[in-house]
């Protein structure tokens, strides 16, 4: 599947970078174009892989370069003001090697969040590839506001994209680095995972799968309306020793339970946006690895268990042979996914923060006159 991307905010921008690195690192297809878009100067400074000519700084009449401040309305405001500066990069793009938009943002922050959804709505409007959200929710702890931000930005975007894949920032593998690195690692790990899903049926022709996963089996799980999580598990193999000290034959007396075990793993263990997954509405598992490690039975058999375990007929899979691999990994797509608790929390301290920031703001202006009072007239202003 070969993606125009666009990172909006700081985040998205981020996260943008990492597909980049993993596209050069893997030599592979996956992305045709890449933006990014912003209101905050230093943050597009901060990017190294997009190239200046693509770093679309907008609504600096309203906010100088300086950024939004977490004010996801004005986000919206202003990509409303200047997507005409991003519809034109994005026309600028080979429109007839994309197979789909991917919009990437932070839905905590104010101008991923604020900016995205607006985009996605004038790229439907415009194009007739599909537009997809890779959405970013904010980890429990980051507080009211962000969460806020991210339930409102989460039901604009759902409703602009043809799907918005979700990644949780609380499924994020913990570590006792920075928050800096932690970020770095998970967005280097998301690209890598969702790497695979779409460079399966980009194959140069070296190695050819046995059942190609090919840009319309992902658009038809993806489907046109809804929310997708996303589930990866993988484990190193053993290599007999090669001749000449070349990389040797992997043993592949246990192939199709390895990609049996690697399926349920990646389906039941740490999804993107963990979900019950009989609400799926359709699935895609991708294995990766060795081409002797690919048993076709062991996609089969991965195949009917998805189908049993999340109780929809449509899962489509198929393999994605990488000859010098030590590992075999399996990616899941779970598309129209419905019963996602974590959503329903998140609305649930939305409304609560929205509610306690009304309180505030209505009872703020007779705080601020009782403090201000000195008695009757005993103190005057000076003028
Ligand atoms: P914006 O620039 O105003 O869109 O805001 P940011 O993108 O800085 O932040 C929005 C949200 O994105 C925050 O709530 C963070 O949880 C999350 N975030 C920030 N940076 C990263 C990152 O590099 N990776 C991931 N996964 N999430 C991030």
């Amino acid at each position: 599947m070969r993606l125009a991307l666009i990172g909006v905010g700081q985040a998205g921008g981020k996260v943008t970078e990492a597909f980049l690195e993993y596209a050069d690192r893997t030599d592979s297809d996956i992305v045709v174009d890449a933006l990014a878009v912003n209101t905050a100067k230093a943050d597009l400074l901060g990017l190294d892989r997009i190239p200046v000519s693509k770093r679309l700084l907008i609504g600096t009449d309203r906010v100088k370069g300086h950024g939004v401040g977490a004010d996801n309305e004005l986000g919206a405001d202003i990509a409303a003001a200047d997507s005409e500066v991003v519809m034109d990069a994005v026309a600028g793009m080979p429109s007839h090697e994309i197979d789909a938009f991917l919009l990437v943002a932070g839905l905590g922050g104010g101008t991923g969040s604020g900016v995205a959804p607006y985009l996605a709505k004038e790229l439907r409007r415009r194009y007739e590839e599909p537009v997809y959200g890779l959405g970013l929710l904010p980890g429990k702890d980051e507080g009211g506001i962000y969460t806020l931000n991210a339930a409102r930005s989460f039901q604009t975007f759902v409703r602009e994209v043809d799907n918005l894949v979700v990644y949780d920032n609380d499924t994020m593998a913990s570590g006792t680095d920075s928050l800096a690195g932690g970020f770095a690692r998970a967005n280097e790990e998301l690209a890598r995972r969702f790497g695979v899903l779409f460079a399966a049926g980009e194959t140069d022709g070296s190695a050819v799968p046995e059942q190609v996963v090919d840009a319309s089996e992902i658009i038809n799980t993806l489907g046109s309306g809804g929310v997708s999580t996303f589930g990866y598990a993988s484990s190193p193999i053993e290599r007999k020793r090669g001749l000449f000290g070349g990389k040797g034959r992997p043993d592949v007396s246990d192939a199709t339970p390895r990609i049996l075990a690697l399926v349920r793993q990646a389906t039941l263990g740490r999804l993107t946006l963990p979900c019950e997954i009989t609400s799926a509405e359709r699935a895609l598992v991708v294995v990766a690895g060795p081409p002797e490690m690919l048993s076709r039975s062991g996609v089969e058999k991965a195949r009917s268990w998805l189908e049993e375990a999340t109780g929809t007929r449509e899962v489509r899979g198929g393999d994605f042979p990488v000859p010098d691999a030590d590992e075999v990994s399996a990616a899941v797509l779970l598309s129209g996914v419905s019963d996602i608790p974590r959503v329903k929390e998140l609305q649930a301290i939305a409304i609560e923060t929205q509610r306690s920031m009304r309180e505030v703001s209505e009872t703020a202006d007779d705080r601020l006159s009782d403090l201000l009072w000195s008695g009757d007239g005993e103190l005057k202003p000076l003028f």
